[in-house]
């Protein structure tokens, strides 16, 4: 018998099978990773400002009164859900119960607002760089969340983009050096405050990046990690997150 040919074609069937020909979340046949059921339970962030995608509610390309009082350091944010609703319950359980599963999903659909943008008109970032948790969280949960995000990010780029994908690595280049309250229990003055001194940048930094993060809530966080990257040498920083939060002062 030969074997070599029964094991390939058989894992091909099964994977195709449990994989390919099935909705990640509801397990209903579909070509793509999620059926139009799942897709359209999620919340597009589609009103949103132009220059941070803080959800908004006027119906125009208005910028928000935050960025008009101070533009934001990065160049680009790309954020294509709104942090509610099927997207919350899918980021808690990724994080909080480590179900891994979802990471995909979710990926597929930044990877399509990655697409949009990008496609033949905007040079792509030559280096994902992802923000860290602490090192204690860490070992509280047995992993990175944004790690393992930002690692399926790069495989979905590398298959679409093969030489064209930006570079990443395991190791982000910054640090979180002080553990630091979850920012969501904060005000937002507490979480600038609470950011300084919190990262630091080591090793090698692009000239034109992408900064992910799974969930971009006042924005603090990815503001002075596009200020420590730009110090290291970075002259554009995109931002790649999942989903933004509205301020709570909104
Ligand atoms: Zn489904
Ligand atoms: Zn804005």
């Amino acid at each position: 018998m030969n074997y070599k040919k029964l094991s390939t074609t058989n894992i091909l069937k099964v994977y195709n099978w449990l994989l390919i020909d099935q909705c990640y979340l509801c397990h209903a046949p579909s070509s793509k990773t999620l059926c139009s059921f799942c897709s359209s339970g999620f919340h597009y962030n589609r009103l949103a400002c132009p220059l941070c995608q803080r959800p908004i509610k006027q119906f125009d390309d208005a910028i928000c009164g935050q960025c008009q009082v101070s533009a934001p350091p990065y160049d680009v944010c790309l954020a294509p859900l709104c942090f509610e609703g099927l997207t919350q319950h899918l980021i808690h359980a990724i994080k909080f119960q480590q179900q891994a599963q979802f990471i995909r999903p979710l990926i597929q659909l930044l990877c399509e607002a990655l697409n949009e943008h990008y496609g033949a008109t905007h040079a792509w970032p030559t280096q994902i760089i992802f923000v860290p948790s602490h090192p204690t969280r860490i070992k509280e949960r047995g992993f990175c969340q944004t790690q393992k995000m930002a690692s399926e990010l790069y495989q979905t780029l590398l298959l679409q983009l093969g030489q064209q994908a930006p570079h990443y690595s395991k190791q982000s280049p910054i640090k979180k050096t002080s553990n630091t309250p979850a920012q969501h229990t904060l005000s937002k003055k507490k979480r600038i405050e609470n950011q300084k001194g919190v990262y630091c940048v080591e090793g090698g930094i692009a000239a034109h990046v992408a900064l992910f993060d799974d969930v971009m809530t006042s924005g603090s966080t990815l503001e002075s990690c596009t200020k420590l990257l730009k110090k290291a040498g970075a002259k554009q920083v995109d931002i790649w997150v999942i989903a933004r939060t509205p301020d709570k002062s909104n």
